[in-house]
């Protein structure tokens, strides 16, 4: 039920659900359609998607387990399901795959909201955005949720990257507390001294870039109650070995190594962020909550993901471990971004968020 003409999409409600799926089935796997959303405090959900998308859109009463919630069904896949907290009405908002080549947007209302599903209508306002006024939110007593850029222009394929206007992204007064004086951590900038480690486009070097994150996020730990160990905290030569003994001396909760990538033969065009972790649930878990928000800062960089590896500071350290490469310095998009003192204050908020988050739902079991 597209109303292409007038581009007005009724909302369906959730028991036509498997009817309307059937017949949108056949959609060509691709990158998600969705390339930004923003769910503003004045209760509009505005949406850019790729020129031409079909949506479909959906609504369920609230039942025992949840709240009312509206939904939204793009064609192609998302990269990276994932679960936003909301605020004031918002409980939650998820982003999933229910199919093999859709991506759906969910916003779950809080129980003692009441949407009415008669007054939804998802309007197209241009080829590619789209607006759905939620009528009966209470006014202004929840902040902007949102990722992506709404302003830019979409191309056919765009994929979705959460950017750092997001309000939970960018500054430190809000990131999660956990029990203070409880935990302890090693934070190893990669290499130091005359091991420079990548040298990026214009030259600069990983170590330096490295260096400023890490003594960035030693702080910022510091100030939510962490003990908080560098392994180096100056441009000194540091080999391996003494980084992971230190950690196993300390007998450390966590240990994060901060690294940035160079590629193969220079090349400037790939970009990108990592995490690695060498074993077990926690340090996989770890290395995602990590990987998680430094993409979320690093809009357009491709998410490269959370990797198995054997690199020597995250296999030889016993307590669980991640390895994040926090862009490539001798990728264009990633060098210009490193270089810049802004971009390294994100990332090392980012980075103190992912550990904060771990810890957060370690305390949660
Ligand atoms: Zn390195």
């Amino acid at each position: 039920m597209i109303f292409r003409s007038s581009r007005r999409i009724a909302f369906f409600l959730a028991t036509l659900l498997q009817l309307n799926l059937f017949a949108i089935r056949d959609s060509a796997k691709a990158a998600s359609s969705l390339a930004a959303w923003k769910l503003g405090n004045d209760g509009v959900l505005k949406l850019r998607t790729s020129a031409g998308a079909k949506l479909q859109a959906y609504f369920a009463y609230a039942d025992a387990k949840k709240g009312d919630r509206v939904w939204i069904d793009f064609p192609g896949e998302l990269i990276r399901p994932r679960t936003i907290q909301g605020n004031g009405p918002v409980d939650e908002i998820r982003l999933g795959k229910p199919h093999n080549g859709f991506t759906r947007l969910v916003i779950e209302f809080k129980n003692s909201i009441s949407i009415d599903p008669k007054k939804l209508v998802l309007k197209g306002t241009a080829p590619d955005r789209w607006e759905l006024n939620i009528v009966g939110l209470p006014d202004n007593n929840f902040s902007n949720i949102g990722e992506g850029d709404l302003i830019r222009r979409s191309t056919p394929s765009t994929y979705l990257k959460p950017n750092y206007t997001s309000n939970n992204s960018s500054n430190s007064s809000n990131l999660p507390e956990v029990i203070r004086d409880k935990y302890s951590i090693v934070i190893d900038p990669g290499h130091g001294g005359r091991d420079v480690g990548a040298v990026g486009i214009g030259g600069i070097h990983e170590s330096d870039v490295v260096l400023d994150i890490s003594l960035q996020v030693a702080k910022i730990l510091k100030s939510k109650g962490l003990k908080v160990i560098m392994t180096r905290s100056a441009e000194i030569d540091l080999d391996l070995y003494p980084r992971v003994s230190l950690a196993n001396r300390s007998d450390v909760d966590l240990f994060v190594s901060i690294h940035a990538n160079a590629s193969r033969n220079k090349r400037k065009d790939v970009n990108g962020i990592e995490t690695f972790f060498y074993s077990g649930a926690k340090g996989y878990k770890l290395a995602s909550y990590i990987q998680d928000q430094v993409v979320r800062v690093s809009p357009g960089s491709p998410d490269r993901g959370v990797r198995k590896s054997r690199f020597y500071v995250i296999r030889w350290t016993h307590m669980p471990a991640a390895l994040v490469e926090t862009g490539f310095l001798t990728g264009r998009m990633d060098s210009s971004r490193l270089a810049q003192a802004s971009h390294r204050n994100r990332l090392a908020i980012a980075i103190s968020r992912g550990i904060l988050l771990y810890l957060k739902e370690e305390e949660g079991r």
